[in-house]
């Protein structure tokens, strides 16, 4: 790409940069291009075939602004309805994120930026309660910080659900997300659980190699206290970018906003290409996910390009 967004090497890839997709714009139920604001000004993109959205965490907002969507909410939001769908929006899956806190060896530090240092990278485990332990749950991410060590605790499969909701007709209006964290008993069960069948005993293995080794958050005390546990978990519950979901890969009747080819339900030449429509919880982090769902849904269209339909 040229730095003023031509594409090079006869490839006719056009990029607008400092603009921002205001809405689809449909002629019946076909979308045939985007309005944008391009440094303060409206302007209009047509497209020959296709429009395909990958605003992300704003792919719903951007649906929704162009009436497709809880007719309830886009009625509410002033907007008209091309297609109603409750489902945009929905089932919002985010991971969640805790952390144990060791004191360590200060000899062991090291030089973090050394991507061969100690501790960079984690482990993957099954759900403590799956005795077949068939399937990663879990991941552990153990990082140094101001000669402490923390073990991330990222819990991969919950349950919870949040949404995102249109405020009103202006673009420019943030949505409103709600990721719904602990709001389902399974996931809080299964927090603590991790701490029990996994930091304990590596609390105690690591103290016994190196009493340097020790759980300093939550204490042993606080994993063997039920109450005081799920308190410690509330209390300190971080946040992960792990956003997906929700305009998800399914059919309409069961929560779908697209179909097996990113294709949005209820109208016509309009996709979408992210991690928005991941179709069940991705098992790690999810950015690999969202290439992989880029890269197959361009594949997809080359291949309809050349006739080889499946
Ligand atoms: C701080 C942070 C750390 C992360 N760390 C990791 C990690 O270590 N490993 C990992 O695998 N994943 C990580 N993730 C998650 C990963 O980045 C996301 O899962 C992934 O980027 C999602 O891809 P996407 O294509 O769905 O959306 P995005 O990557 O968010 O792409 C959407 C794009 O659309 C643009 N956009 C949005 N709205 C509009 C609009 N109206 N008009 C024009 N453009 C618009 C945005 O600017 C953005 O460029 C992290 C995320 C964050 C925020």
């Amino acid at each position: 790409m040229t730095p003023d967004g031509y594409g090079v090497n006869g490839r006719k890839l056009r990029v607008f940069f400092r603009t921002t997709a205001l809405r689809i714009l449909f002629r019946g139920n076909k979308a045939i291009g985007v309005e944008m604001l391009r440094e303060g000004k409206e302007i209009k993109a047509f497209a020959r075939k296709k429009v395909i959205v990958s605003a992300g965490i704003n792919s719903p907002h951007l649906l929704m602004l162009s009436g497709i969507g809880p007719a309830r909410d886009l009625a509410k939001a002033g907007l008209p309805v091309i297609f109603n769908n409750p489902n945009v929006g929905k089932n919002l899956v985010n991971h969640t994120l805790n952390t144990a806190v060791f004191s360590m060896n200060q000899r062991d530090v090291g030089d973090q930026k050394d991507p061969f240092a100690l501790y960079t990278g984690g482990a993957f485990l099954p759900h403590p309660f799956d005795k077949s332990g068939s399937r990663r749950s879990v991941q552990l991410v153990g990082a140094v910080s101001e000669g402490k060590l923390n073990l991330i605790i990222i819990f991969l499969q919950p349950r919870s659900r949040g949404n995102i909701r249109i405020q009103n007709d202006d673009p420019l209006k943030i949505v409103l997300a709600d990721e719904g964290f602990l709001n389902h008993r399974y996931d809080m069960e299964s927090i603590k659980a991790i701490y029990r069948e996994y930091i304990k005993p590596i609390a105690m293995k690591l103290s016994k190699i190196d009493p340097a080794y020790r759980l300093m958050a939550p204490s042993m005390e606080t994993i063997d206290n039920d109450a005081e546990l799920e308190d410690y978990i509330k209390e300190n519950f971080g946040h992960n970018h792990h956003q997906q979901s929700f305009l998800r890969m399914a059919p309409f009747e069961k929560g779908g906003v697209v179909d097996n080819r990113g294709r949005v339900y209820g109208v016509e030449n309009l996709l979408v290409a992210d991690a928005s429509i991941v179709p069940f919880t991705v098992d790690g982090n999810t950015s690999a996910a969202a290439y992989l769902i880029g890269y197959t849904i361009a594949r997809n269209l080359l291949d309809e390009n050349l006739g080889e339909t499946y």
